[in-house]
């Protein structure tokens, strides 16, 4: 099996799209063909490592990726397909800026023209037609995933909670979502309590969540356990892990 290199594309344009978090719209030769549609589309981004301009990627082969020899391997974090414009040819990845990290730093520094590598979409989460409602679940780095979930079940009923920082960082998407103001809180605790304390509707539920790992873990627990969901119908991905002293 031949594996798919990277695409090298480059900054179109950034803006904010809230204080903590910074769109970059990327465009280039590269993102033609780019399989982008669909809900919770996960890319693998490379970026340069220091003093380079581009970051190396490697080259596809039967045997599997071939690395340029003698080249530094960039840094690799995953991220989640905002928006694919085939048109427009632009392809738009929205970033927390949550502090250190070399990701975070990158997007918030990103410059028209700047280079970095971005991998074949994966993801398998797709709607159940079966379901008689959706609970989607999610922080502010599910937000661009919990968008593109959102839009692939408009006629289902949903319950959508998302825990921010703070009302600033609320975005409209078109749906009623549960904000969660995370304030001074540890990340995943005030998420955790406002799903326990949700009513929940009759009937077969399906889910999706998202978000810093320990929380995802504890909830994927409270939906099978306390609130039977069948194990096959919620689909959790840890997204990030908190460091803890
Ligand atoms: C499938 C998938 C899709 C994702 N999609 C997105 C997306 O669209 N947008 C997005 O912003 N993120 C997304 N993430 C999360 C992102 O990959 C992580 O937040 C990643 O750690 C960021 O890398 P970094 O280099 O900035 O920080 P790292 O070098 O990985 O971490 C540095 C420090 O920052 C902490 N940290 C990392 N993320 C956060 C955070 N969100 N809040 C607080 N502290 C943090 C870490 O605990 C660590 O202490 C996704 C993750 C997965 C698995």
């Amino acid at each position: 099996m031949t594996t798919t290199a990277p695409r090298l594309l480059q900054v179109r344009r950034t803006a904010r799209v809230t204080p903590r978090m910074v769109r970059v719209t990327l465009g280039g030769d590269e993102l033609r063909g780019f399989p982008g549609d669909g809900p919770d589309r996960r890319i693998k981004m490379f970026f340069p490592a220091p003093g380079q301009e581009r970051p190396a990627v490697p080259r596809a082969s039967t045997a599997g990726p071939v690395w340029p020899a003698g080249e530094a391997r960039p840094t690799m974090r995953t991220y989640t397909v905002r928006r694919f414009d085939p048109a427009a040819g632009e392809l738009d990845v929205d970033f927390v800026l949550h502090g250190e990290g070399p990701a975070t730093e990158w997007a918030r520094d990103a410059a028209p023209g700047a280079w970095v590598g971005v991998s074949e979409p994966g993801g398998r989460w797709e709607p159940d037609p079966d379901a008689d409602f959706q609970v989607v679940i999610g922080d502010e780095t599910a937000l661009p995933a919990v968008a593109t979930v959102l839009d692939a079940i408009v006629d289902v009923p949903a319950l959508v909670f998302v825990e921010v920082a703070d009302a600033a960082e609320e975005q409209p998407l078109g749906r009623e979502i549960t904000w969660v103001h995370r304030g001074d809180a540890e990340p995943g605790v005030p998420l955790v309590a406002a799903v326990q304390g949700a009513t929940f509707p009759a009937g077969r539920g399906q889910a999706w969540l998202s978000g810093e790992s320990a929380c995802v873990k504890e909830l994927r627990q409270h939906l099978l356990r306390e609130r039977g969901l069948d194990r096959r119908a919620v689909y959790a991905t840890g997204y990030w892990r908190l460091r803890r002293s």
